[in-house]
């Protein structure tokens, strides 16, 4: 029986990996389809204290999991099938083998929400990007007009903070008023190097045979009129949607999804602990997924020494 099985090896779960490891727990930690996480997908890292150069995001969570590794923790590339929470020791499926648990550790992230159009999987990490405050800074978009997609609250924050970067920040979304909040809302349509298009999609992203965002169609959804924009950024913030679905029906999950914590990392189940963007909507930093795992690694260390007293 495995005193910790961790799910998830994104910030939160390789750090809550290294405290439970210190604490001599060996936890199992088990990376489902995306090892590192969402932070693998962008390139350089430039707010994660302590680089002050930037890390490549692939290379953070590499030394993140042999800094786990060092001190005992079991990293795994496994997936979990199913897990059983109502009876303890909890019991999960990790491909196809069953597994008990003393406790469990949910760091199983969130997913950036797709645009579905032709050119954005492709261009991704050359000028697509989900996350302006990785990737806003970098060279190639320095002194460009930029595309920002969608019309929460992650629009508007990114859009303003592009603002430093680009010359020009177009915010292209699908209605014609702004979901944000109205101090947001106001905040950024203020913003006189943001050009809101309004009632528009993206439809598609060039230039895939240049290996560049050049610029991107635009389809006027009232009129249907189609455009063209040139860019050399397109930077999609039309919401996120947290991994939870193993665990829906079994712990207490918002109405989005996300994962409840009624106090610190516990979950609605006692032996369960949540850290990262899979309980997060608010941050959703590289630095507070690794805050919330190192709070979960050591409450679940406290629950287990409660255990055996
Ligand atoms: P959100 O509020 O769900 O907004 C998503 C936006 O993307 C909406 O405008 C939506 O359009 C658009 N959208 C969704 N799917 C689309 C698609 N397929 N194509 C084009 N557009 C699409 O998400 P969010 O902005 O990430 O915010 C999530 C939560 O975090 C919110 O509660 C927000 O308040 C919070 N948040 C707070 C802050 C802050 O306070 N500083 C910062 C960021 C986020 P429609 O409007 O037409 O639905």
């Amino acid at each position: 029986m495995e005193k910790v099985v961790i799910i998830g090896t994104g910030c939160a779960g390789l750090t809550a990996a290294i405290y439970t490891a210190r604490a001599q727990l060996a936890p199992l930690v088990l990376s489902g389809i995306m090892p590192g996480g969402l932070l693998t997908t962008t390139s350089i890292v430039e707010n994660f204290p302590g680089f002050p150069e930037g890390i490549d995001g692939y290379e953070l969570m590499t030394r993140l999991q042999k800094q786990a590794e060092r001190f005992g923790a079991q990293v795994r590339f496994a997936t979990v099938d199913s897990v059983d929470l109502s009876q303890r020791p909890f019991r999960l499926v990790i491909d196809g083998e069953p597994v008990l648990a003393q406790s469990i550790i949910i760091a199983s992230g969130a997913g950036h929400k797709h645009l579905d159009c032709p050119g954005e999987v492709e261009l991704e990490k050359h000028g697509v990007t989900y996350c302006a405050t990785c990737d806003g800074a970098l060279p190639m978009f320095r002194n460009q007009p930029l595309v920002v997609v969608g019309g929460g609250d992650s629009a508007c924050e990114e859009a303003s903070y592009l603002t430093r970067f680009g010359s020009k920040v177009y915010l292209v979304h699908r209605r014609d008023t702004l979901r944000a909040s109205r101090i947001m809302a106001e905040r950024t349509l203020a913003n006189p190097k943001i050009q809101p298009i309004w009632d528009s999609a993206v439809t598609e992203i060039q230039d895939v045979k240049a290996g560049k965002v050049t610029g991107v169609t635009l389809k006027n959804l009232k009129t249907g009129a189609t455009s063209q924009l040139p860019c050399a950024g397109v930077f999609v913030a039309i919401g996120h949607h947290p991994n939870t679905r193993l665990f829906q029906g079994q712990i207490d999950l918002d109405e989005a999804g996300y994962v409840v914590r009624p106090h610190g990392a516990r979950t609605s189940v006692e032996g369960v602990f949540v850290a990262g963007d899979c309980s997060d909507k608010e941050y959703r930093q590289a630095i507070t997924a690794a805050g919330m795992g190192c709070a979960a690694g050591l409450e679940c260390e406290r629950y287990l020494s409660g255990l055996t007293a």
